[in-house]
């Protein structure tokens, strides 16, 4: 028989109708002849209310109370769906995270997973139950009552779809699917009939905000189709799944990150470690870095660029001040007053004409493109804020976005595990949240061409970028920030092969446009780090950084995604990085 795990958040059970209606869904589908197993939010936002409340007892709640607190909001929830359930006529049973044996580590507040235990629920499944788990909870291994994190109940849902090797994680929500934008900031916007876990990932950390992260990864570790949809109609709403929707089209999705900040610290020494003297002086006043662009440095000086949100710009500042001194770097530059639009894609990783594409329709929208950062299937700029919906709609309309992909979508189940896969699920249960890094790469294939002094006005991307495509060229990472003096510089790089013919591409261009001198590196060396989890473990980057500089070598380009960190180094170094990287991430290495 299948087994199907409906998760409801807060405002799909915000009142007793609510929890009826939901109680309704599940007993159709259990008469449609299928186990189901449902995860429940708090209502509404009760969960809130309950965070104000100790907020007016003490500024600061312990922890471990604050956890005894949060997850009375699911308890409430999952009794009276049960109750709902029955009065309805079908049989139901509400368990706590910890009668179902959701063991987590002792992180009051944040907690990880590390096993779950399925007798019990599969028993109750197996008499006809429908049994109601509260979400967001679990317990430690002294019993104390732990919470996964806001939001952390869509976790739950997919974590117990893993185990219980489900058909389907269905997540209702309050949108009925994801978009290709949001909705909201743009009408235009159409809902997806499915999308990748990788694009849902680095959409959702661009704020798409339809689903928790670490869901997703756990989604994508553990091959669950989640079905993302609405709780108040019975239509469709999007499989989040392998495989995305349009294999063919470069771009699925764009967003908009409005309240970002820019700070470029400028005339760093080139010298091996000083990104991870920044970055963790950074990361341990908590603040996740997001863009980081770091420019090959002229005269032996670099600049290191990199975008936080808007409300940590007081705490990075006082970090990046330390760092200015401890490196004695030039200066620091900030700006508050800057968004980020990016597009996203699982098809631009094998397509060219992509980044020349999104860079005219910025150009033509006269949006000004103040930085640059790509991974394998993103593309990111950062623009002054007012014209970030501007741009938003721009990117939108260039990749079509509006229009529903003619290709045949893949069979959604098609991630279904085979019962052999589940039992190694259940095999790897211990520390089930782990981090797991799939690959550490050497790439020695690429060289890098350099233009310097970049005039700050819009359409300089689109025209060089535009005769790299035009000269048939395929282009990997691309990078630009603001750096020393106010001048950008912009580096890209390309098969090593193709140096020549980029550089004399590049050198006309340049004069063209007023930029200032281009050169080439051909010894270049990529160096990168892909995983599942980089998302919730921030780390990784620093770890990294401390590798390299451990080994004694120089960082010269850095981009990040959700899925892969990539830096670019001197093409000597190559081999050593590579061995470096591969001690430091022995123990995750998956
Ligand atoms: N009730 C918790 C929260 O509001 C968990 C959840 O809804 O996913 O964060
Ligand atoms: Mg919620």
């Amino acid at each position: 028989m299948s087994l199907v795990v409906q998760k409801f958040g807060g405002t799909s059970v915000a009142d007793s109708q609510k929890i009826l209606a939901a109680a309704r869904k599940a007993i159709r589908t259990q008469q449609a002849g299928n186990q189901v197993l449902m995860v429940v939010s708090a209502m509404g936002k009760n969960t809130d209310v309950l965070v104000d409340l100790a907020a007016e007892i003490t500024d600061r709640p312990p922890a471990r109370e604050m956890d005894m607190l949060l997850s009375t909001g699911e308890q409430v929830s999952v009794a009276l769906m049960a109750m709902a359930i029955q009065s309805l006529g079908a049989k139901a049973i509400s368990l706590t995270g910890g009668q179902i044996g959701i063991r987590t580590d002792s992180t009051h507040t944040k907690a990880r997973i590390k096993s779950i235990s399925t007798e019990r629920m599969r028993s109750l499944l197996d008499e006809g139950y429908i049994v109601i788990a509260a979400g967001f909870q679990g317990i430690d291994e002294d019993l104390n009552i732990t919470t996964l994190g806001r939001g952390g109940s869509d976790t739950t849902a997919v974590a117990l779809a893993a185990v219980l090797d489900a058909d389907t994680c269905e997540i209702y929500t309050d949108v009925d699917g994801v978009y290709t934008t949001d909705p909201r900031l743009l009408p235009a916007a159409r809902k997806m009939r499915q999308v990748s876990y990788d694009e849902m990932l680095e959409l959702s950390s661009l704020g798409a905000g339809v689903m928790h992260s670490r869901a997703i990864e756990f989604g994508k570790k553990f091959a669950v189709p989640i079905h993302v949809r609405s709780s108040f109609t019975d239509i469709p709403g999007t499989m989040i799944v392998a495989d995305p929707e349009a294999p063919d089209l470069s771009v699925s999705g764009a967003a908009l990150v409005k309240d970002e900040a820019l700070v470029t610290l400028s005339g760093v020494p080139d010298t091996p470690g000083t990104s991870l003297t920044l970055f963790s002086k950074i990361a341990s006043r908590a603040v996740a870095v997001d863009m980081i662009v770091q420019n090959v440095g002229a005269a032996g000086l670099a600049d290191i660029s990199f975008t936080v949100p808007r409300d940590d710009l007081r705490a990075t500042r006082e970090a990046v001040e330390e760092a200015r001194v401890e490196l004695g770097a030039a200066r620091c530059i900030e700006r508050d007053d800057v968004s980020k639009v990016s597009v996203v894609g699982l098809g631009m990783a094998r397509q060219t004409g992509v980044a020349d594409r999104m860079f005219r329709a910025l150009a033509e929208a006269g949006v000004n493109i103040l930085m640059i950062a790509t991974s394998e299937i993103k593309i990111s700029v950062l623009v002054n804020r007012d014209q970030g919906a501007d741009a938003l709609r721009a990117v939108h309309r260039a990749f079509v976005l509006e229009r529903e992909p003619a290709q045949k979508v893949a069979s959604a189940t098609s991630a279904k595990l085979a019962q052999s896969d589940a039992l190694e699920i259940v095999a790897h249960l211990q520390g089930m949240e782990d981090l797991t890094i799939t690959e550490v790469a050497l790439d020695e294939s690429q060289a890098r061409v350099t233009i310097a002094g970049v005039p700050d006005r819009p359409g300089i991307a689109a025209r060089v970028f535009e005769g790299i495509a035009a000269g048939g060229q395929f282009v990997d990472m691309i990078v630009q920030s603001i750096g020393h003096e106010e001048q950008a510089s912009m580096s890209f790089t390309v098969p090593r092969g193709d140096l020549d013919k980029a550089m004399a591409l590049v050198t006309g261009l340049a004069k063209e446009l007023g930029c200032g001198a281009v050169s080439g590196s051909p010894r270049i060396a990529k160096l990168s780090v892909s995983g599942v989890g980089l998302r919730s473990h921030t780390d990784v980057a620093i770890r990294m950084f401390r590798a390299l500089a451990g080994a004694g070598i120089n960082v010269e380009m850095i981009n990040t995604s959700e899925v892969r960190v990539n830096v670019v180094v001197d093409g000597k170094q190559g081999p050593p990085g590579l061995k470096a990287l591969q001690a430091a991430f022995a123990d995750v290495l998956g």
